[in-house]
């Protein structure tokens, strides 16, 4: 007979998005002439940076020729894009990251999902709340929680992240073996300074625990006080693996390019408490399961790194962080306390009532599609969440619309 994987059981149904679409179907249909603003997804809408695009084609009609063309390639990554990685986003930083601490891959979804099979099932692991549901969710998959209730899973250890700590959650209180950041975060928008960081990896060293430190929108720091990486903080390489992505800040969604940094220092524990170095681990894992990212969209990344590269990635963020402050502003103009839209594209907007309901009055009466916070977990009950990826058109016509509904 076979038996399943009871643990998937455990999961919550995803009903945050199927939800949202089916209550915006719902509005749509009962007034078909008005036109709905989506600013709820998380997904970029503007097009790949011309640099990248240049790449891409160049690297395609490469793979036309017989003496150009590539089959597999590294699992690793290609060598020319893990060098530019390490260059510019580290090393200039003075992290000293070598490219062959570098593991490119399609996603830091699948990233932050895949790395937790490294470690035991009964590690103790840390979450934040409200939290992008991939670290929770593939946790309940591996049997490393037990049911839901009450809002939550047992046995996991929830950070929670609210206005009285800014929303950088405290450091526990109880052990914890594996702990989930996410700086800037999604969905609070919200950031850590180096001091907050460091004691985070300080804590890490004293209780033999691991940090994961996704750092998918650090692209949108702009605050140069702010850490962009974790190992720019002191004595971090032993303690924590970073994910970054070209999802957010070159328009990768769709292409499908990331990297994780696991250093040659990084460490976890064997069952006798003796070291292991976690490096050789997710090198065998990556070579075992993984075959790579295609090598035009690596020469599409690499481009990234460009003269060019930079200049139109960062134009491209700014133009997001025009419309997080213009959001901003219109939030905190009608009186609501919000978090982000500075150093990040996301405003977290306290609501002062359920989330669900905000949802429904700024659809009714403003034609706006938000997020609501419950559906990142129990401490975004009240919350809504608005993305600044969509046109400036749209989003000035938004909170206009909210400012007449809800001024
Ligand atoms: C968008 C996002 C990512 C990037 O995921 P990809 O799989 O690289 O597209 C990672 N972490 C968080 C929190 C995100 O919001």
């Amino acid at each position: 007979m076979i038996t399943i994987n009871e643990h998937y059981l455990k999961l919550q149904s995803s009903y945050l998005f199927s939800n949202i679409a089916g209550r915006v179907a719902a509005f749509q249909q009962a007034n078909p002439d008005r036109e709905v603003i989506r600013l709820g997804i998380g997904d970029v809408t503007r097009a790949l940076p011309a640099a990248c695009i240049d790449a891409f084609h160049r690297a395609v009609d490469e793979m036309a020729v017989d003496s150009t063309f590539r089959g597999y390639g590294p699992e690793q990554g290609y060598e020319f894009l893990r060098e530019a990685i390490a260059e510019n986003d580290f090393q200039a930083r003075g992290a000293d990251i070598s490219a062959d601490e570098i593991f490119v891959s399609d996603g830091a979804k699948c990233d932050t999902g895949n790395i937790q099979e490294l470690f035991d099932t009964g590690t103790r692991i840390a979450i934040p709340d409200p939290v992008y549901p991939v670290y929770l969710d593939t946790n309940v998959m591996a049997g490393r929680t037990g049911k839901f209730a009450d809002d939550r899973y047992q046995g996991v250890v929830y950070l929670d992240s609210t206005v009285e700590n800014n929303y950088v959650p405290d450091l526990p209180s109880e052990p914890v073996d594996l702990i989930y950041l996410c700086f800037p975060n999604n969905p609070t928008g919200s950031t850590i300074t180096k001091d907050q960081l460091k004691a985070w990896v300080d804590f890490a060293k004293d209780t033999k625990a691991l940090i994961l430190f996704d750092a998918a929108y650090e692209a949108f720091i702009r605050d140069d006080s702010l850490p962009h990486s974790i190992y720019e903080i002191d004595g971090a390489k032993e303690v924590a693996i970073e994910f970054r992505s070209f999802s957010k800040n070159a328009g990768f969604t769709g292409t499908r390019c990331a990297y994780t940094v696991v250093p040659r220092e990084c460490r976890a524990f064997d069952s006798r408490g003796d070291k292991q170095a976690v490096h050789p681990l997710w090198n065998r894992r990556q070579c075992t399961k993984f075959n790579g990212v295609s090598y035009p969209v690596q020469r599409a990344a690499a481009a990234v790194y460009s003269e060019q590269g930079q200049a139109q990635s960062k134009a491209l963020v700014d133009y997001y962080l025009d419309n997080a402050a213009l959001i901003r502003k219109a939030v905190a103009d009608l009186g609501y306390d919000c978090a982000g839209g500075t150093n990040s594209p996301y405003i977290w907007i306290l609501g002062q009532r359920d989330s669900w309901e905000f949802f429904d009055e700024l659809l009714n009466s403003a034609g706006v599609v938000c997020t609501p916070g419950a559906g990142f977990g129990k401490c975004g009950q009240g919350y809504i969440r608005l993305s600044a990826f969509n046109s400036h058109e749209n989003v000035e016509k938004a909170m206009e619309r909210i400012r007449l509904a809800l001024g």
